[in-house]
């Protein structure tokens, strides 16, 4: 007999194909979906910048589960066999001393019959990502990740997402029962919630590679023109709705700051408003829905910036 036994040991999967990971750096937890993605053996981890074999990515529990099984294995195969001839030699002797002196009693509760497996659940996670790059199904912690097959970063994806949430909620208000004035208040709530989603893409493109950012700007993706700069001019150069845009992310700064007051500090970032200082600026659908437009041009024109030198 050979001194090393190998035994494969299946892991189970949760109920909907996923199987749990976790990073040996990190220690933080995620899922995949085997079969979906590339045909890769090779994993990252979608928090940190480890990466290796996919056989680096078990969870403790997985392996506590794996040696119980395994034991179980060697338990039944290798040593059960042999307690069992033991058990015999045993009776063997006990035959053969019944007479004697000395005697000899086996009895069966010797050797415990089985031995426990450590099962385990898989956790339950809060974001569910399909990547649009290799199509891997995956599920992590927080909302941004990288994929752990082909490192795609789900941030574009998320901010995306968000864009069509703002669509969709305006595809409602603008639906003919719904009154003029609750119309009117839901176009800032939507100038507002995509500058919300680009801030929060901005935070993270800025944790992973803040050299590409070098502002002292906190929230920089919330002013607008500040990133213009900071980027050398890129956006006023590459978006064919620059004015538009820089004008949106000025009217929400009013809203959120002078309940749609305009002021004079307004009319210093976007001339020819001077006659309006005191008046409530007004937004309308067709700003609403071309801003969202732009948003997604917006998000081009980063990606781009972002990817092109991701070397
Ligand atoms: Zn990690
Ligand atoms: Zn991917």
């Amino acid at each position: 007999m050979s001194d090393e036994i190998s035994i494969e040991v299946d892991i189970p999967k949760d109920e909907n194909g996923m199987l749990g990971r976790e990073c040996l750096e990190c220690e933080r937890y995620f899922k995949l979906k085997p079969g979906t993605g590339l045909p890769t053996d090779y994993c990252h981890c979608p928090y940190c910048e480890y990466e290796g074999s996919a056989d680096t990515f078990w969870t403790p529990a997985q392996l506590e589960y794996a040696k119980s099984v395994a034991l179980n294995n060697v338990y039944e195969k290798i040593l059960r066999p042999a307690l069992d001839d033991l058990t015999k030699s045993f009776k063997d002797l006990e035959r053969k001393t019944r007479n004697s002196f000395i005697q000899f009693k086996v009895t069966k509760d010797n050797f415990a019959s089985k031995l426990p497996i450590s099962y385990y659940n898989e956790e339950e996670l809060e974001t569910q990502v399909t990547c649009n790059s290799c199509g891997l199904e995956f599920a992590v912690y927080g909302v941004f990740a990288r994929c752990p097959d082909c490192k795609n970063l789900n941030a574009f994806l998320i901010f995306s997402k968000s864009i069509d949430t703002a669509q969709k909620k305006l595809d409602i208000f603008l639906k003919p029962d719904i009154s003029a004035e609750i119309k009117e208040d839901s176009f800032k709530h939507i100038i507002s919630d995509c500058i919300s989603a680009f801030d929060a893409l901005g935070k993270e493109l800025r944790r992973i590679r803040p050299e590409l950012f070098h502002s002292r700007i906190k929230n920089l993706f919330q002013n607008f023109y500040a990133l213009n700069e900071t980027l050398d001019g890129l956006l006023q150069q590459q978006h064919s709705n620059f004015d538009f845009v820089l004008k949106m992310f000025q009217v929400r700064h009013l809203y959120e700051h002078n309940l749609g007051v305009i002021d004079e500090d307004f009319v210093k970032k976007i001339p020819g408003y001077e006659k309006e200082i005191g008046k409530k600026y007004t937004l309308t659908s067709s700003e609403a829905q071309h801003f969202i437009v732009s948003m997604l041009e917006l998000k081009s024109i980063i990606e781009n910036y972002f990817d092109q030198d991701n070397s």
